[in-house]
């Protein structure tokens, strides 16, 4: 069974960007008849941006993207309604799995795949600026990747805090992507990210994977910002023993002069394109062709959601932005 999902981040308002993400998701689900989910990504508490759930919620709905699991709203109609969640793998708001996300991390701690960093931020500052000075790319040095464990211990009962990093391993690390075929990273230059922040919750990298692990995700489809992160999803998959799901990155927007599109050129939120009384099948059309199209001898330029269902592929993904 086809799983796939979208997983934005509540940071105010859908990206045109998010939008073609989300539904490039949805066909492929849908033409597979598989499923499709919303997922929340709000470990990122500080961009937290108030009634951005609803805003997600009803844009979704707006476009008729329907999905069987995660949270919607028990009155569609009212902006304030109460949020309920449906599906067997929730919850889907990731801030309400953190004790998952900790039980987590301990596993890995324990299997050695990953280590307690105590090193300040201003260690942490020097050593970036000295990095930075030597041309080099910053990267944790791993001074604390081999602390014995008397000197952790006592460092834990002097009040010391630390964050948990994974340990990157040193080799290449390669998949198949099914847009952009086959790519490879050398681990050795990626850095040992954190998994857990010293509050104790977990950052998006730790999140993600496990969330699409736990809630059976077959293809992460998602915009090519993610292709370096990556390989360090595929460690992760490995750390857990877990077979990672396929992949798919999506082409960039750009702007006309091939820089990245941002609000600074133009309408790029959705709400914006609403706003102007643009009609649903119009935006849904416009996002559908943005890297993608049925190929050669299809006439038709006009797609129903039906339609596109019948018509869409990964294949025709462009890999260009
Ligand atoms: N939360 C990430 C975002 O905002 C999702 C990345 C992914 O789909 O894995 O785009």
């Amino acid at each position: 069974m086809i799983r796939t999902r979208f997983a934005p981040s509540p940071t105010g308002y859908l990206h045109i960007g998010g939008l073609r993400t989300a539904l490039y998701s949805y066909l492929f689900a849908r033409k597979s008849k598989g499923e499709f989910l919303l997922r929340i990504e709000d470990t990122d508490q500080e961009r937290f941006v108030e009634g951005a759930i609803e805003n997600l919620i009803d844009t979704l709905n707006w476009f008729d993207l329907t999905y069987e699991e995660g949270p919607y709203k028990k009155d569609p109609t009212n902006p304030k309604s109460e949020i309920l969640q449906k599906g067997d793998y929730g919850p889907y708001i990731q801030s309400q799995r953190t004790e998952i996300h900790k039980e987590h991390v301990a596993q890995l701690l324990a299997s050695g795949n990953t280590y307690r960093c105590f090193c300040t931020k201003e260690r942490l500052d020097e050593m970036r600026q000295k990095q930075t000075e030597l041309k080099q790319a910053p990267m944790y040095d791993r001074r604390c990747l081999d602390l014995p464990q008397s000197e952790i211990e006592a460092k834990i009962a002097n009040g010391e805090t630390y964050v948990i990093r994974q340990k990157m391993p040193y080799e290449t690390i390669k998949f198949k992507d099914l847009i952009r075929g086959n790519v490879q990273f050398d681990g050795k230059i990626i850095d040992d990210q954190v998994l857990m922040k010293s509050d104790g919750f977990p950052t998006y990298h730790l999140a993600n994977v496990v969330d699409d692990h736990l809630m059976k995700i077959t293809h992460v489809i998602r915009g090519e910002e993610w292709l370096s992160s990556t390989p360090k999803h595929i460690a992760l998959y490995k750390a857990f023993g877990w077979q990672p799901p396929e992949f798919a990155h999506l082409p960039l927007l750009l702007n006309a002069d091939r820089s990245k599109l941002s609000k600074r050129q133009g309408d790029v939120s959705v709400e914006e394109y609403i706003k102007k009384g643009y009609l649903k099948e119009a935006i849904l059309n416009f996002a559908a062709f943005l890297g993608w199209n049925p190929g050669a001898g299809e006439e038709n330029e006009i797609f129903t959601l039906k339609e596109l269902e019948e018509a869409f592929s990964l294949e025709k993904v462009h890999k260009a932005g």
